[in-house]
């Protein structure tokens, strides 16, 4: 990478999901960075990669190298998905939740949302990955998943609502998408989860997406 400061402002963030990575991916990233002579490449606090200080064509080139010819994903819906390494890495968890975040990555990443929406997956209740100042958090006990809506981190913060506990993977899922679905449907166009939960209610929320769920335990306020 050069030293040289930067004159160019665009910067991409092509992944990786959940911060997972392989050989080969870094093998391109340094390859497109040499390429381009790319003086910023910084891992983001949301498990992203961020390549930036180049122009429009670097930009192009680096999303084709990197296995997205089409570019940035468009219009706006899950913006990322975050995972804390879970019960299978990580001597604290309680569940997988890089498994749920793989099911979660299908079961959602293409669903048209109002305004970006971020998630944190965490395996226990520490709460790594910060999953009640997410859009949508999930976190992991013995008894099953937590389901998390209407966080935020950003300049005005909000604990997001608990919308269900004691969660199987398929019931987080299925449950996620409900939320997502509601969400879709009833927001202003770039609402945030947070403000939509503000100005919607919780148990309004909830009384919308549980209606189909009788085996879901209904989560109290946080
Ligand atoms: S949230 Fe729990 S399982 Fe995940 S990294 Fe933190 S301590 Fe480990």
């Amino acid at each position: 990478m050069s030293n040289t400061p930067p004159l160019k402002s665009y910067n991409i963030l092509p992944g990786p999901i959940m911060g997972l990575i392989t050989p080969e991916y870094l093998e391109s990233v340094a390859a497109a960075v040499r390429k381009h002579d790319i003086p910023l490449l910084k891992i983001t606090s949301a498990q992203r990669l961020a390549i930036g200080g180049h122009g429009p064509e670097a930009a192009a080139d680096i999303w084709r190298a990197l296995g997205f010819p089409d570019g940035p994903k468009k219009p706006a819906g899950v913006h990322y998905i975050q995972a804390c390494p879970g019960s299978r890495w990580c001597k604290y968890g309680q569940l997988d939740s890089l498994e749920l975040g793989c099911k979660l990555d299908k079961a959602v990443k293409d669903v048209a949302l109002p305004a970006k929406t971020k998630f944190g997956l965490s395996g226990c209740g520490m709460n790594c990955c910060e999953s009640y100042i997410r859009d949508v958090g999930l976190f992991g006990k013995k008894k099953g998943w937590t389901l998390i809506f209407g966080g935020n981190g950003g300049g005005r913060p909000r604990v997001g609502d608990v919308i269900a506990r004691d969660l199987t993977d398929d019931q987080a899922v299925e449950l996620t998408r409900a939320c997502l679905n509601f969400y879709a449907a009833k927001a202003k166009s770039r609402e945030r989860s947070a403000r939509f939960m503000e100005r919607i209610g919780v148990e309004v929320f909830k009384r919308a997406v549980l209606r189909e769920g009788a085996d879901i335990r209904l989560g109290g306020s946080v």
